[in-house]
C-alpha cells in the first residue's frame, strides 16, 4: 500500500467495482444455493402430503416441471460465469436427483395403495381358485380292460387286435361252425351286404388270426374288443358288448393250465378270497368245453339275488381248442395242444363296480359315468 500510496485513489472505484462486482455473484451464488436447498426442503414435505395420483402429478409439475426452480435454473446456466456453472449446475443437479428419487418412490407407494384399495372396493380376490376344468376320465369299461390287460400282462400275455367285422369263415367256419350248422342259432349276428362279412360275434376269430401269424412259435394272447349280436335287449344283454379272449397253444398245454390261469385271473381281480368252478358245458370250437364260474363275490355262496340264489356267477366259456380249430390255425394237433377262454367284460364290469344294469354302460349318461 505505502508503496503505491501516491496512485491506489485512481484505480480505487475500478477494483471497487471488480470488487464488489465479484462480491456481489459470490452473495447470488449463496443465494442461489440457499433457493435451491429451501426448494429441495419444501418440495420434499409437501411429497409428505401427497396422496393421490393426481396430486403426485401437481407436485411433479411444481417442482420439477418446466417452470419449476430447478429447471428454470437449468436454463439461466448460460448467464454464470465459467467458474460458477459448475458449481450452480452441482447444486441444481443434486436437488434434481433428490427430487426425482423421492418422486419415484412416491410413486411406488402410491401405485400399491391404488391396487390394494381397487382390490378392496372391487371386491377381487386374486388368491380365488379359477373356475375348475371339467377333466375327462376313462369308461368304466375300459379302466376294467386296462386291468385286465395288466393282470394278463403279468402272467406273460401279449394283446393282439383283430378285426370287427369279420369274414363269415373266420367268425364260424375255421371255428368249426360249418354253414347251416345250428350251433350258429346261437350266435345270431349282423350280416352286412357284402355277402360272407358280418360283424363278429365274440373274439375268437382272432384265434385263427394269432395262430396264423404266430405259427410255428406257441402263442399266448389275450383278445380283446366289441361284438355284436342280435339280441333282446335287457338288464343283462346288450346288441354290443366287450369281450376278452384268452389263447394259449404250445407243446404240452393241459387243461390244469386252464383251470390254474383262470382262477389266478379271478384272484387278481376280485381279490384273494375268490374261486372258481368249472362247469361242463359244449362250444363248438373246444373239446372240452366249460363253462367258468366265480363263488358269488355279494353274498360269498349262500344265494343272493345277484346270482339267483345259486352261489355262483357265471363269468365265462372255456375249454381245450378243438383239433380241428387247431388245424385252421396251422398247428399240428398230434403236436399242439392249447386252451381258450371268453370272459364278457360288461358283466365283468357290472360285477367290479356292483352296477346292477348292463344298459347304463353304452346310455351316455354323465351322471352314470362320472362316477368312475
Ligand atoms: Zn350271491
Amino acid at each position: 500500500m505505502g508503496k503505491k500510496g501516491g496512485t491506489a485513489v485512481e484505480p480505487r472505484p475500478f477494483i471497487g467495482r471488480v470488487f464488489l462486482s465479484a462480491e456481489k455473484k459470490e452473495v447470488n451464488m449463496i443465494d442461489i444455493e440457499i433457493d435451491l436447498q429451501k426448494e429441495q426442503q419444501a418440495a420434499l414435505e409437501s411429497l409428505e402430503r401427497v396422496e393421490s395420483p393426481e396430486a403426485l402429478d401437481t407436485w411433479k409439475q411444481a417442482h420439477l416441471g418446466k417452470s419449476s426452480l430447478v429447471m428454470t435454473t437449468f436454463g439461466k446456466m448460460g448467464s454464470f460465469s465459467k467458474v460458477e456453472r459448475p458449481q450452480v449446475g452441482r447444486a441444481v443437479n443434486q436437488v434434481k436427483v433428490a427430487l426425482e428419487n423421492a418422486y419415484a418412490l412416491k410413486e411406488e407407494t402410491i401405485r400399491r395403495k391404488a391396487l390394494l384399495s381397487a382390490m378392496a372396493s372391487e371386491k377381487l380376490d386374486v388368491t380365488l381358485p379359477g373356475y375348475p376344468v371339467q377333466r375327462g376320465r376313462m369308461h368304466p369299461v375300459n379302466l376294467l380292460m386296462r386291468e385286465i390287460y395288466r393282470i394278463f400282462g403279468d402272467m406273460g400275455f401279449q394283446v393282439y387286435r383283430s378285426p370287427e367285422v369279420e369274414t363269415d369263415d373266420m367268425n364260424f367256419t375255421y371255428l368249426n361252425i360249418p354253414p347251416y350248422h345250428p350251433a350258429r342259432d346261437m350266435w345270431d349276428t349282423f350280416y352286412t351286404e357284402d355277402e360272407g362279412v358280418v360283424l363278429r360275434t365274440h373274439t375268437s376269430p382272432g384265434q385263427i388270426r394269432s395262430m396264423r401269424d404266430y405259427y410255428p412259435n406257441p402263442v399266448r394272447v389275450i383278445l380283446p374288443g366289441a361284438c355284436m349280436r342280435y339280441e333282446q335287449q335287457d338288464q343283462s344283454h346288450e346288441i354290443e358288448f366287450m369281450q376278452f379272449e384268452l389263447l394259449v397253444v404250445d407243446k404240452g398245454v393241459t387243461f390244469a393250465n386252464l383251470k390254474g390261469t383262470m382262477d389266478d385271473f379271478t384272484k387278481r381281480m376280485f381279490g384273494p378270497g375268490a374261486h372258481t368252478r368249472l362247469r361242463p358245458s359244449h362250444f363248438p370250437f373246444t373239446e372240452p368245453s366249460a363253462e367258468l364260474d366265480m363263488a358269488c363275490i355279494f353274498c360269498g355262496g349262500v344265494g343272493c339275488g345277484v346270482c339267483h340264489g345259486t352261489g355262483w356267477i357265471e363269468l365265462g366259456g372255456c375249454g381245450m381248442v378243438h383239433p380241428r380249430v387247431l388245424k385252421y390255425g396251422g398247428y399240428d394237433p398230434e403236436v399242439y395242444s392249447g386252451f381258450a377262454a371268453g370272459v364278457g367284460i360288461d358283466r365283468t364290469t357290472l360285477l367290479r363296480y356292483h352296477i346292477d344294469d348292463i344298459r347304463y354302460l353304452r346310455n351316455n349318461d354323465i351322471r352314470f359315468l362320472e362316477q368312475f
